[in-house]
């Protein structure tokens, strides 16, 4: 019996390994001196000039990016339905309301126009999602932003390391970008998360609130002479902080993103010229000096191919290949439904994708001949019709 192929795995070396030890032995493993070190070297890989606050997830980067820009009951955040529900519920933390837009279906992003119609008196901000590691239409949505006086907080999840005309996402002019280390990302921590902006009070502020509201610096402003275990709580904040051990991970993940980012691009060529022929859509590619951080690899099936997209995942996991869905659209879950009475037909482009996309596995631990399995697989399955 040939090995399951799974549909993610991290990719942990040695250095990492040999780090986290490091850190067991050093009698500091909460936040500290490797957080520091993976917030300073993750701002050096973004190009610099760049604040970085090391989260336990991008979930709370995303909370307290909005917390930061003064989010308010009542107010609106624009964010598509076809994303994880992290994007929207960290909106409804501050009573503020999610407004759902359909995406683009030439990139499977939020759709700028459909942003635009959106927009009313109570938009705060505008939350795109850079689904698979592809960038969303961000020359349009910040101009959008910038004419409506909203922000742009991008959910970058998916996006370690993209471009966006040659520029690296997370060194754009948006207010904040926040990424995401959880286990299957493109760099994994376990949990973590990073918040980045180039706005030092958006960082002081994420600062504040990533450890209970308390402000270490408040003290100094008046008496250089403050005692260590001196503090200041000056809101009431939240346990958002990253280990260091967790840190340790990152610090090493990080100086092999380059090498990660080859492979996960070598396999995504290889995967577009091998299921060319198939009657499947093969994911969008970037364009205009862009890049893929391929953190996913999303396939749409065919009407032609005969065969419904839940039965090909599960021939594919009966020949021992790992595949998934991404995503079930917001508008379809029934929170979201229900709370906020979402019809499919306002939503026909994530309709679309939830019908016919899987996504096949893609991790850079996967060998040419694991990937050649996956090929094998899809390819017999979409042949026997
Ligand atoms: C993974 C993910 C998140 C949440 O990341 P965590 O680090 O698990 O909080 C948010 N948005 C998208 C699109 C994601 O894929």
């Amino acid at each position: 019996m040939q090995q399951f192929i799974p549909f993610a795995a991290p990719d942990i070396g040695e250095d990492e390994i040999a780090e986290v030890v490091d850190t067991l032995r050093s009698g500091w493993i909460t936040t500290g001196p490797k957080a520091k070190r993976f917030e300073e070297s993750f701002g050096e890989f973004l190009g610099g000039g760049l604040e970085c606050v090391a989260l336990n997830s991008a979930t709370a980067g995303l909370h307290l990016a909005l917390e930061a820009i003064g989010t308010a009951p009542g107010d609106e955040v624009i964010v598509p339905s076809y994303t994880f529900t992290a994007t929207a519920e960290v909106v409804r933390y501050f009573g503020a309301d999610p407004v759902f837009v359909d995406v683009d279906p030439r990139t499977y992003c939020i759709c700028p126009a459909a942003v635009e119609a959106a927009i009313t008196s109570r938009t705060r901000a505008i939350l795109p999602v850079h689904f698979a590691g592809l960038a969303a239409d961000m020359d349009r949505l910040l101009a959008i932003a910038k004419s409506r006086a909203v922000h742009v907080i991008e959910d970058a999840a998916h996006a370690f390391p993209a471009r966006y005309r040659g520029q690296l996402v997370g060194s754009l002019a948006s207010t904040a970008s926040v990424f995401s280390f959880y286990a299957n990302k493109t760099l994994a921590t376990g949990e973590g998360g990073m918040l980045v902006t180039r706005d030092q009070t958006i960082a002081d502020r994420a600062r504040i609130m990533r450890l209970h509201g308390i402000d270490r610096d408040a003290f100094d402003r008046f008496n250089s002479r403050r005692p260590a275990w001196f503090y200041q709580i000056v809101a009431p904040g939240f346990k958002y902080n990253l280990t260091d051990i967790a840190a340790s991970l990152g610090i090493h993940q990080l100086r092999r993103a380059s090498e990660f980012e080859r492979r996960r691009t070598y396999l995504a060529k290889r995967y577009n010229a091998a299921l060319a022929d198939l009657p499947v859509v093969l994911p969008p590619q970037a364009v205009d000096g862009g890049t893929h951080a391929w953190h996913l690899y999303v396939l749409l099936l065919s009407d032609e191919a005969g065969i419904s997209r839940d039965a090909v995942i599960d021939a594919m996991h009966a020949n021992g290949v790992g595949c998934s869905v991404h995503y079930i659209p917001l508008h379809q879950q029934p929170y979201w439904r229900d709370r906020y009475e979402l019809t499919a037909d306002r939503f026909p482009h994530s309709e679309e994708l939830a019908r016919r996309a899987f996504s096949v596995p893609l991790y850079t631990r996967m060998t040419d001949l694991d990937q050649d399995r996956v090929i094998a697989s899809l390819r017999e399955i979409l042949r026997r019709r």
